[in-house]
């Protein structure tokens, strides 16, 4: 391994650990402590929309969610007493919503986590390479279909552990404190990727991998308009920082299987709207 390639690498490791959506920098205005005011069940939360969010959250009233609203991932969740943030009771459905506002148990590890298939910016076989099965299994095909219309697309960071996020989050608040460190980085339980089903992709030359300068690229506009053909969605789509809590990630795509995923692009909502759960923090 040559000098240059040996940088190359450490500077990916490098930006990886600092953006990875470990780069999920809240919207500067959302407090994720807000949502400590939300002590009522899911469905009373959601009726405490402020006006904006209610405007954006009213097309699901007349929109029948693929799910039954019994199977909706968030229905189920209880509120937890320490920090306002509710518990997901089903973490292991394939459309659970985890957000600032409903995070996944301390205690949850997917049963199924397997390597993708695919090419990564990095070459060792570590956690972060692991997706859930099923979601192994669509990136996997992404990535083919991807590959013969001439884009070429790479992982950069899939699977976290509870335990790495936590080590993670833990770090940034030593350096910055707790009330900076939840701006950027994502409280334990709460990030995307602890499910097994999120990742952080990239064109297979690393460059501006999870980066703000990924968007507007061939690859990201080919992800645009082809991820929910594969199951995926872009979770935190452009114009909707207030609904989701995070800025625009065109890197960081969600598998919630192919039906649910047309069908959230078609009606052009988040996981939030589709499952009336806005807002996640005000
Ligand atoms: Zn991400």
């Amino acid at each position: 391994m040559n000098k240059m390639t040996t940088y190359s690498l450490a500077l990916l490791v490098v930006l990886s650990i600092l953006a990875g959506c470990g780069k999920e920098e809240a919207v500067p205005s959302t407090s994720p402590t807000a949502s400590a005011t939300t002590t009522a069940t899911p469905n009373t939360a959601t009726s405490t929309t402020s006006p904006v969010t209610t405007a954006t959250a009213s097309p699901q009233t007349s929109t029948k969610p693929v799910q039954s609203p019994s199977a909706s991932p968030k229905a189920s969740s209880t509120p937890s007493k320490s920090d306002g943030l509710q518990v997901i009771a089903k973490p292991e459905s394939v459309t659970v919503l985890v957000n600032k506002q409903f995070s996944l148990p301390s205690s949850y590890e997917p049963t199924d986590l397997v390597y993708p298939d695919i090419p990564f910016t990095f070459a060792e076989k570590i956690e972060k390479r692991k997706m859930r099965s099923v979601a192994a299994e669509a990136i996997e095909k992404l990535v083919a279909g991807a590959k013969k219309d001439g884009i070429n697309i790479a992982g950069v960071s899939a699977y976290r552990s509870y335990a790495t996020q936590k080590s993670l989050f833990q770090r940034y608040v030593q350096k910055d404190g707790e009330e900076k460190a939840k701006m950027y980085s994502a409280v334990p339980g709460t990030s995307e990727h602890e499910t097994g089903l999120a990742i952080d992709v990239s064109g297979s030359d690393g460059k501006c991998a999870a980066e703000d300068c990924f968007g507007g690229t061939k690859e990201a506009n080919w992800l645009e308009k082809h991820v929910q053909e594969y199951g995926f969605v872009i979770r935190y789509p452009k114009g909707k920082e207030k609904i989701t809590g995070y800025q625009y990630e065109p890197w960081h795509i969600r598998y919630v299987g192919v039906d649910t995923a047309k069908d959230m692009v078609a009606k052009k909502m988040t996981m939030e709207e589709y499952y009336n759960a806005v807002p996640v923090s005000k």
